[in-house]
């Protein structure tokens, strides 16, 4: 295995993962991805409110049928009370009772529609604020995302050419040796670490003395018992 070769191709496949993540890190990027949630938990918020206000709208249709269905019993009664002098007293009276009953019952239906409404009402006016929030975030926005997508578009290209320039190096190398390398690199990265005092700078974990006898002896690369680490004396 050359080791050497692999250690400096990792130099170009470690810049270009670097600037790929701080790509994908960039404030402008985390702003944007910010006022997203902000406009969907907006969008999220509006249409609540707007099946609340379905729901008040169902409930006083409903207090409307009603209150005509109390108002129909009432003019029924009004028109029965039209042969009151020939009634009893206490006939009277209890006709009378029923009359305020319904009464008392037909007030309480337009009172919780006055409730209802005003409640629809300061829904809506929430509804206008959620609006007008969302939108003055919506164009802040676009003003970045426009910002974003020129600096994106720069930073893609210097993306490429800094992957093009690994590719670049990795054509050079064994394909075992870079085989081995990408293996390595899914579970552990920088997938190469030197070896500096007998410790792998990887994981700063101290080699066995095995394993340090076998790095001795080996022509073979050999891993850290620790991290997997491929390891790498400069020496
Ligand atoms: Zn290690």
């Amino acid at each position: 295995m050359n080791l050497a070769a692999l250690w400096n191709y990792m130099q170009y496949d470690i810049e270009a993962d670097k600037f790929r993540i701080e790509m994908s890190n960039s404030e402008k990027r985390k702003k944007l991805q910010k006022q997203a949630d902000y406009i969907k938990e907006q969008q999220a918020r509006f249409a609540k409110i707007e099946a609340d206000i379905q729901q008040m709208d169902e409930r006083s249709a409903k207090c409307k049928e009603e209150a005509e269905r109390l108002c129909k019993l009432f003019d029924e009664m009004s028109a029965a009370l039209s042969g009151i002098e020939n009634m009893e007293s206490e006939e009277i009276t209890q006709k009378l009772q029923g009359a305020q009953r319904l009464l008392n019952a037909i007030e309480a239906c337009e009172k919780e529609m006055n409730g209802l409404k005003s409640e629809a009402d300061s829904a809506e006016r929430g509804q206008v604020e959620i609006k007008r929030r969302a939108a003055k975030v919506k164009s802040e926005y676009d003003a970045l995302k426009k910002e974003y997508d020129v600096e994106f578009a720069q930073d893609k290209q210097k993306l490429k050419a800094l992957r093009d320039e690994a590719d670049k190096q990795a054509e050079t190398l064994d394909k075992a040796d870079l085989e081995r390398y990408k293996q390595i690199k899914q579970h552990c990265t920088p997938p190469i670490a030197k070896l500096v005092n007998n410790q792998c700078t990887g994981c700063f974990m101290t080699l066995s003395v095995g394993t340090l006898r076998e790095i001795k002896a080996s022509s073979e690369a050999i891993t850290c018992d620790n991290c997997g680490r491929l390891l790498y004396s400069a020496d």
